[in-house]
């Protein structure tokens, strides 16, 4: 394909997608086949200003807009997200490399959280309080602190963009984002139906990048609050950046997710979920059930686990049939690749190899099949490392005390789940283990958005987490007015000098 033929990825300034004027751009590949299939522009500084001013221009007159419009605008959005949702699958399939059925699941969950962004008018109510003194009335106001920006991984291209602009805009906010620059086209695809949906032009702007982009937005003093979800590394330093300048921050990052397995379990369920938890979108979700432990004989169900992984189909995400598509690049296939060698050098059993597995058609895709390494120790790297990738590592506990000690002792705190039919181990799991999202018997616990994105420990820094009503107070402020509307005949007779109770 001739280079210059491959389409540019636009940014959005003032309501208008434009080309970028930089002369440094970033090839998007498709995961199935390494072509590159786009290119995206590490925005100039100029560009970046220019949406900021025009968040920031926006800012009055949106926040100002009715309650009822900023509803009226985000159900017409839903449903457009809807109407659109194959399009927007074809694009994260693309880009990204999952399955077509599990891209529809990626912008389903984001629909969601669109939804939920629907009933805003009850979500916005203040409090009130009448005579709190003679004559004297308390009430709040929920407001919009200003200009907001997302910062998104590549992992969710619709879920994640769908968990930040739409809540922060519908309060009230105008809202900056910064999409992967390893898949941005999902993003502006939303963006353009948020602007059909009736989205005034500058209450959502765009800009592409890496480093500079992001350290652009800690720094810019007119952006108020930020969202970001991604790995460690990056989550650590936006965190500590942001919060220096003085914006809220709320971080969302890697993950290490247990599943324990107790004799009593379900078999057959048991497996199944394990299964897909760990190798559904080759791995790459942060709330993967990467890490099983097997409690007591439950370790006997091991070969049948190994038989079920086996049978998954590797394939490219538009391929009929397929189960677990490519890793998103070339440098995450050595990295997981490597990442099993370790396991294998320092003494683990490797029951299922998916390296060198073989795509008939996709022979350059960044192809790793289902991984099991069993006899696992907390000291090895496959388990003190993130993969993210479609690798189950397995440690053993005699009992559950055991297990939950040693989740507990792992630094992140995302999710967890546990597989018994006693309602009692199930019980005495969720209050003692230490992590912020617990499935009982459900493998991938991640909440509905009437709640919220709860991972705690290593995994979240901030204190107000994604989504839910912790999202609507992320995104807002509160104003408390007290008010005295004394008779006429009763005039306040002397200064009053002390602290008024
Ligand atoms: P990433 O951190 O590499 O990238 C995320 C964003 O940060 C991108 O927009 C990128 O441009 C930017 N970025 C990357 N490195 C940076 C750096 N050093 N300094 C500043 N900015 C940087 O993450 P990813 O690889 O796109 O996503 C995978 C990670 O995200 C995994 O660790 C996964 O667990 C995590 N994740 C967490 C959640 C959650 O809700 N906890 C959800 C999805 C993904």
């Amino acid at each position: 394909m001739c280079y210059s033929s491959v389409p540019t990825t636009k940014l959005l300034i003032d309501g208008k997608f434009i080309e970028s004027k930089t002369s440094e751009w970033l090839d998007i590949h498709n995961p199935a086949t390494n072509e590159v299939v786009g290119r995206v522009p590490k925005a100039t500084q100029e560009e970046m200003l220019a949406a900021v001013d025009s968040c920031s221009r926006a800012y009055r007159p949106w926040s100002d807009t009715s309650i009822l419009s900023r509803q009226q605008i985000f159900l017409r959005y839903q449903q457009l997200i809807k109407d659109n949702i194959k399009e927007l699958a074809k694009l994260i399939t693309l880009e990204q490399g999952k399955t077509l059925a599990d891209a529809e699941g990626d912008v389903y969950r984001g629909l969601q959280v669109v939804e939920y962004a629907c009933s805003i008018p009850s979500l916005m109510l203040g409090e009130t309080l009448p005579s709190i003194s003679k004559d004297m009335d308390t009430f709040t106001y929920r407001l919009p602190i200003g200009v907001c920006a997302g910062i998104a991984p590549f992992n969710f291209p619709a879920m994640i963009p769908l968990w930040m602009f739409p809540i922060g805009m519908v309060c009230g906010n105008t809202y900056l984002m910064k999409p992967s620059e390893r898949v941005p086209g999902c993003t502006m695809l939303l963006a353009k139906l948020l602007q059909d949906a009736g989205a005034p032009d500058g209450t959502l702007n765009i800009i592409h990048g890496q480093h500079a982009a992001v350290n652009f937005i800690c720094d810019h003093p007119a952006i108020k609050a930020i969202s970001f979800v991604g790995s460690n590394p990056a989550g650590e330093h936006i965190y500590d950046r942001g919060s220096k300048n003085g914006k809220r921050v709320q971080s969302n990052m890697g993950a290490k997710n247990h599943g324990v397995v107790m004799p009593d379990a379900n078999k057959e369920n048991t497996i199944n979920q394990l299964v897909g938890a760990a190798f559904g979108a080759a791995g790459q979700r942060c709330m993967a059930l990467s890490t099983a432990i097997f409690v007591g004989e439950s370790r006997d169900w091991l070969p049948e686990l190994v038989e079920r992984s086996k049978s998954l189909r590797v394939n490219a995400g538009d391929q009929p049939g397929a189960d677990v598509g490519p890793l998103i690049s070339p440098e995450a296939k050595v990295r997981v690749e490597s990442l099993i060698q370790s396991g294998v050098d320092e003494g683990a059993k490797l029951l299922l190899d998916g390296r060198n597995t073989n795509v008939k058609g996709y022979e350059n895709g960044n192809f790793v099949g289902p991984t099991i390494l069993s006899g696992v120790s907390p000291a090895m790297k496959c388990y003190t490392e993130e993969i993210f990738g479609p690798v189950l590592v397995v440690l053993e506990a005699d009992t559950l005390d055991e297990a939950i000690t040693l989740i507990n002792n792992n630094p992140y705190g995302n999710g967890t789940a546990i597989f018994t039919t006693n309602g009692a181990t199930a019980r005495k799991y969720t209050h003692e283990v230490d992590v912020g999202q617990i499935g009982v018997n459900v493998p991938i616990p991640v909440p509905l958005p009437m709640f919220s994105f709860t991972g705690s420990r290593g995994s979240f820094r901030g204190d107000t987490n994604f989504y839910g009503k912790q999202g609507m107070s992320f995104y807002t402020q509160i104003k408390t007015v007290t008010s005295q509307w004394k008779a006429e005949d009763a005039t306040v007779t002397s200064p009053a000098v002390t602290m008024p109770t």
